[in-house]
């Protein structure tokens, strides 16, 4: 395995700043950047409602980044190799004057793909602006088109129609194509993976099922829980024939269907039954400001401190390489061999989906 710190190539944005390159050679390339901690939802794999009832507290405004804070935090990145940006939370759409922050963005040299993860709700009366501010496009998770089966995993009484009126108005105002993020849970939704993607077949819109991880401590996940990729493809495959279309780009983490008769495609994303960290580039930056290297990590290198501190912008560039450069993880590919506890028989401690917004 190849363990360079810093790859030969320039960054295109900065021909002075080497992209950074971790230590089993994969580039930096992807930032996934959280820009809120609440929710308007209780996903109960996500933030049960139990323990993230009234009383709950979330993170208080002045330990947020600033939207400037974020922009330089991002303009960094890019400068280290980052050419898609995305959005997330938390509930992004619950973060006040959002668009600001996204034409902010935009303005940065060298990103080629600004997206946002919203569970929807809120997206019909927001879509429009966000589009005006340069954000390109939105993926849209949507668990299950019955209102009974969507309120449970949502663990909210919004209808599925609120989040059908945001798909449209993204739509309408140019954020396509959209994806849609189905995360499948055996007894909950898997009932129903064929007929939410009969609701999409032919639209124009990309359904993705989404194997159930073990994301987080608090969802009790179980490997029963989950339904295989394999299972889901079958299943569609039964009643409209697929067949698998390459990538359309190198790391892509869904695996892609076309639906034999033309009327679209159907992704699949395999994260417990076939790992994709050998092509994993994505960094993720929290609500809070600290670089989080994998989607099962147990912390993060704190950015905010220094940044707040008056680091300059060549102290950050260290802290986001040198991060980036002792990488190692390959969580999901090591799954089987790890043990729920750590060495001192304490449970393994790992950041909250919630919190680097997956
Ligand atoms: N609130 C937004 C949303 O739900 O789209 C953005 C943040 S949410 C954490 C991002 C994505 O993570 C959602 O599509 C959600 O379904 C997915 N997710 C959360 N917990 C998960 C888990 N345990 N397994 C698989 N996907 C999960
Ligand atoms: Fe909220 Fe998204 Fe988590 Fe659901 S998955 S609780 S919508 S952050
Ligand atoms: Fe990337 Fe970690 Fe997920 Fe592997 S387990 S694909 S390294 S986020």
């Amino acid at each position: 395995m190849p363990c360079p710190s810093v790859d030969v190539s320039m960054n295109d944005s900065n021909p002075t700043t080497p992209h950074a390159i971790d230590a089993l050679g994969r580039n930096l390339r992807d930032l996934r950047i959280s820009v809120t901690d609440r929710c308007n939802f209780r996903c109960p794999y996500c933030m049960p409602e139990e323990i993230y009832g009234e009383s709950y507290r979330f993170l208080p405004k002045p330990q947020l980044l600033t939207f400037e804070e974020i922009h330089r935090l991002a303009r960094l990145f890019v400068e280290s190799g980052v050419e898609k940006i995305r959005i997330t939370g938390g509930e992004p759409l619950l973060r006040h004057g959002l668009p600001s922050l996204i034409a902010q963005i935009a303005t940065l040299q060298g990103v080629r793909d600004i997206a946002l993860t919203t569970n929807g709700v809120l997206l019909a009366r927001q879509a429009a602006e966000l589009a005006d501010a340069g954000l390109q496009r939105v993926t849209v998770s949507l668990d299950s088109h019955e209102p009974d089966v969507f309120q449970k995993m949502s663990g909210r009484s919004f209808a599925p129609d609120a989040v059908f009126e945001g798909i449209d108005a993204a739509e309408a105002a140019g954020l396509g194509p959209i994806k849609i993020n189905c995360v499948v849970q055996r007894g909950v939704n898997d009932h129903q993976v064929v007929d939410l993607a009969e609701v999409f077949k032919g639209t124009g819109r990309i359904l993705r099922f989404i194997e159930y991880m073990d994301v987080g401590t608090l969802n009790q996940w179980d490997l029963g829980d989950v339904v295989p990729a394999e299972d889901i493809r079958k299943r569609i495959h039964a009643r409209f024939p697929l067949e698998e279309v390459p990538p359309s780009y190198s790391g892509e983490v869904a695996t892609r269907f076309r639906y034999r008769d033309g009327s679209g495609e159907v992704g699949i994303i395999s994260s417990v039954t076939k790992p994709f960290c050998g092509a994993c580039t994505r960094a993720r930056l929290t609500t809070e400001g600290r670089l989080v290297t994998c989607l099962f990590a147990s912390g993060g290198e704190d950015l905010r401190t220094p940044l707040r501190e008056g680091a300059s912008d060549a102290e950050l560039l260290a802290r986001i390489a040198g991060t980036w450069s002792r990488r190692t993880d390959r969580y999901s590919e090591e799954r089987s061999h790890q043990s729920d506890t750590a060495t001192d028989g304490r449970p393994l401690q790992k950041i909250e989906m919630y919190e680097i917004g997956g």
